[in-house]
């Protein structure tokens, strides 16, 4: 009978609005019962008072929500809303600097810097705190120590729009090599020492940490701007066990060249030990910002080959510290070029197409880069050394690159090596745990645990 009155298609439509009906209203029922759980009504809650508080919250949400309603209805101070409006807000009302304050320590500036109390027993401290803490081993399997990656950037956000958010994406790319290699990381925002500003940071930081956490083996330093573009290399730990310090870079270039390129501090590996203890104090007298740093660069600039005219930096200290000091360290540093620890974009990033192509992870002559590296750019400062799209766009295609590692797991791609977006590269299926990744990085060797097995 309906159905002739109405009419066939008019009915279905109907009976479509009451479906939808039923299920805006089980909807709002829903979030009736979610509201009264979050907000609460307290001891005394009646549904009565559970209303008042929704209405309560939902004039404030719709106040946010549709500013032009607000203008409407009786709000004169339109203020409110400027002050809501974070693209017209200056920041710079709460980054205001704050002076060091009179009550901290001022170090003698005649007295030579250090980075801390002299120790010179660490060995002895460390071995013993970790027999008696077997629940923190320094290895976490055979031949895989316990690593902590450490990076970090200033306290303060870049001096660019964009900057803070390729730090979000590097760090991103991180946290995802780490989590895959059982690697835990360190972010670091705070200046530990005001004297050690800019790319000297790294040195406080890392001794404080190397002291703080004696069931670390190896500290792994790396870059803000530097990203992973092999997901699935695992070090090769073995090689180093008798060496304290890795770090990309040629023998030749450090100790004959005296070449400022010759290594590169933008991702190492450090031991935790005396020995490093030792080269860190060695390292860091040429780091105090002013005049110290200043003199140093000049030394340097001097000494070093190829070498700019600018202030000490800790790479072009650490090929002087080496190049006029090979007996007393060099038999435990290892530079490492067999593969990218450390890898300059410039010479890598066009390529990247070619490599996936061609290429393969690990070892090898035709190998990803593990890490690349963009030098001078600066992404989070507000002058680089190169045209700041380049580098934008090739830190795009550096972290896509990596990230196509990750995607690729759950059965995702980059549509491009340039593009945000991503498509799929499998079909989904009622089975998932028969699809088995390409790169095997959904259930790494590398990362699995051994239990001792009962028998
Ligand atoms: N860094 C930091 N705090 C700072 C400045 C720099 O932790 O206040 C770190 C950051 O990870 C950066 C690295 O030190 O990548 C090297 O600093 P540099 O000024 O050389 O920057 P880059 O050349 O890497 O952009
Ligand atoms: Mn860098």
């Amino acid at each position: 009978m309906l159905e002739r009155c109405l009419g066939l298609r008019r009915l279905r439509q109907i009976q479509r609005a009451c479906r939808r009906g039923s299920l805006t209203f089980l909807c709002l029922f829903l979030t009736v019962v979610v509201l009264r759980g979050t907000i609460g009504a307290g001891k005394f809650g009646t549904p009565e008072q559970d209303l008042n508080e929704i209405r309560h919250l939902y004039a404030y949400r719709s106040r946010r929500v549709e500013p032009h309603r607000v203008l409407e209805e009786a709000q004169p101070e339109t203020t409110t809303n400027d002050a809501n409006n974070y693209a017209t807000f200056d920041i710079s009302k709460i980054l205001v600097d704050e002076a060091a304050s009179a009550d901290e320590p001022k170090r003698d500036p005649n007295a030579p810097y250090t980075l801390g109390p002299k120790i010179s027993d660490w060995d002895e401290q460390r071995g013993q705190w970790l027999k008696n803490n077997p629940d923190y081993p320094n290895f976490i399997g055979p031949n895989k120590p316990r690593v902590l990656l450490v990076t970090g950037s200033s306290p303060k956000p870049c001096e660019n729009p964009v900057g803070d958010h390729y730090l979000l994406k590097s760090i991103k790319n991180k946290i995802d090599y780490c989590r895959l290699h059982g690697i835990e990381i360190f972010y670091n925002m705070a200046l530990l020492d005001a004297e050690m500003a800019g790319f000297w940071a790294k040195l406080p930081l890392i001794r404080k940490l190397l002291l703080s956490h004696p069931e670390v083996e190896f500290l792994w330093w790396m870059d803000s701007d530097a990203m992973f573009t092999d997901m699935a290399f695992e070090v090769p730990w073995e090689r180093y066990k008798d060496s304290n310090f890795v770090m990309h870079g040629w023998n030749e270039m450090v100790y004959d060249e005296k070449n400022w390129i010759g290594l590169n501090t933008g991702s190492f590996l450090l031991r935790n030990c005396q020995w490093s203890l030792d080269i860190l104090d060695a390292w860091a007298p040429m780091g105090p910002k002013g005049k110290i740093r200043d003199e140093a660069g000049k030394i340097l600039t001097r000494e070093l080959k190829n070498r700019p005219v600018f202030e000490a930096d800790d790479q072009s200290a650490m090929v002087y510290l080496l190049a006029t000091g090979k007996e007393q360290w060099g038999d435990k540093v290892y530079l490492e070029n067999h593969y990218y620890l450390h890898g300059y974009w410039g010479i890598l990033v066009d390529r990247y197409e070619e490599m996936i192509e061609n290429y393969h992870p690990g070892l090898g002559d035709h190998r990803w880069p593990l890490v690349t590296h963009f030098v001078g750019c600066k992404p989070c400062g507000k002058f680089g050394d190169y045209p700041v799209e380049r580098c934008l766009k090739q830190m795009d295609r550096a972290y896509n690159f990596g990230d196509n590692q990750i995607l690729q797991m759950y059965g995702f791609t980059h549509k491009s090596l340039a593009s945000r977006r991503v498509k799929r590269v499998r079909n989904e299926t009622s089975n998932p745990l028969d699809v088995k990744d390409e790169l095997g990085l959904l259930h790494p060797a590398f990362k699995a645990i051994k239990l001792p097995t009962s028998s």
